[in-house]
């Protein structure tokens, strides 16, 4: 007979409550995973042609919160937009003014406005608005939904890129991003019949996708314009928008609202 020391368990029962805690841990995180996980919601082949439709737009408005976030985004998407001859007009909430300032210069907002412009015009953008409103208070602002209105009614754009700020994947969250983007879609939300799709981007269910392999090249010298913020290094962006998931070698994802 076998004697187990008092106060001390039995080895099957440690061996089942460790398991016990294991099932428990799995119970927690694959729900989790569930949720979070990027995935696309339709084929591979139908999220390539709803991006060849996105690419047929003349006229398009982006609306970001920090010059950097067009290029990091969506620099692939709108540099294919503006080669087909698309009319590509941006709006940056922020002028970034709270870093980071990886160069040390004196004037932070200045120069990220300028870095700005260069990738513009590296992307073709037609015009770049600055709302000038403070950075990670963007959406708090009152006059961030009027700037952005006020650039809507004068653009009339036929698609619109914001951020997901609904489904957003992780983990990088920021107010002027979510925040801000969440605002415009209610806006957009009022604009009833007739109102251009929202391409909504960093989406955890995306079902549109743009080939930008073509154009990566591009977008990394784009990137690199910012370089109070990468040292003018843009190629940490490319692990990130790789195209395994419909076939291609570099892709940019977004979930369309019509
Ligand atoms: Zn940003």
């Amino acid at each position: 007979m076998r004697l187990t020391k008092p106060g001390r368990r039995s080895r099957p029962a440690r061996v089942r409550r460790g398991l016990g805690w294991l099932l428990a841990f799995a119970a927690t995180l694959v729900p989790l995973y569930l949720v979070f996980r990027v995935q696309l919601t339709v084929t591979p082949e139908a999220a390539l042609k709803a991006g060849t439709e996105l690419l047929a737009g003349k006229k398009v408005l982006a609306i970001v919160g920090h010059p950097d976030d067009l290029e990091w985004y969506i620099g692939g998407t709108l540099r294919r937009l503006s080669s087909a001859g698309a009319d590509v007009q941006v709006v940056v909430a922020t002028s970034g003014e709270k870093g980071p300032n990886r160069t040390g210069v004196a004037d932070l907002p200045g120069t990220r406005e300028r870095e700005q412009l260069a990738a513009a015009e590296i992307n073709g953008y037609t015009r770049v608005r600055f709302l000038g409103l403070p950075d990670r208070a963007s959406a708090k602002d009152p006059r961030f939904l009027p700037g952005v209105q006020a650039v809507y009614n004068e653009v009339w754009p036929d698609a619109v890129f914001i951020f997901d700020p609904e489904l957003p994947s992780l983990p990088y969250l920021h107010v002027d991003h979510q925040g801000a983007a969440h605002l415009t879609l209610t806006f957009w939300r009022t604009l009833g019949a007739g109102r251009p799709p929202v391409y909504l981007f960093q989406s955890r269910r995306p079902d549109v996708a743009v080939d930008i392999s073509g154009v990566i090249d591009t977008k990394e010298r784009a990137l690199a314009q910012h370089v109070t913020q990468n040292g003018g290094n843009g190629a940490g962006m490319r692990g990130l928008f790789g195209g395994s998931a419909v076939a291609v070698p570099y892709a940019e994802y977004f979930r369309v609202l019509r």
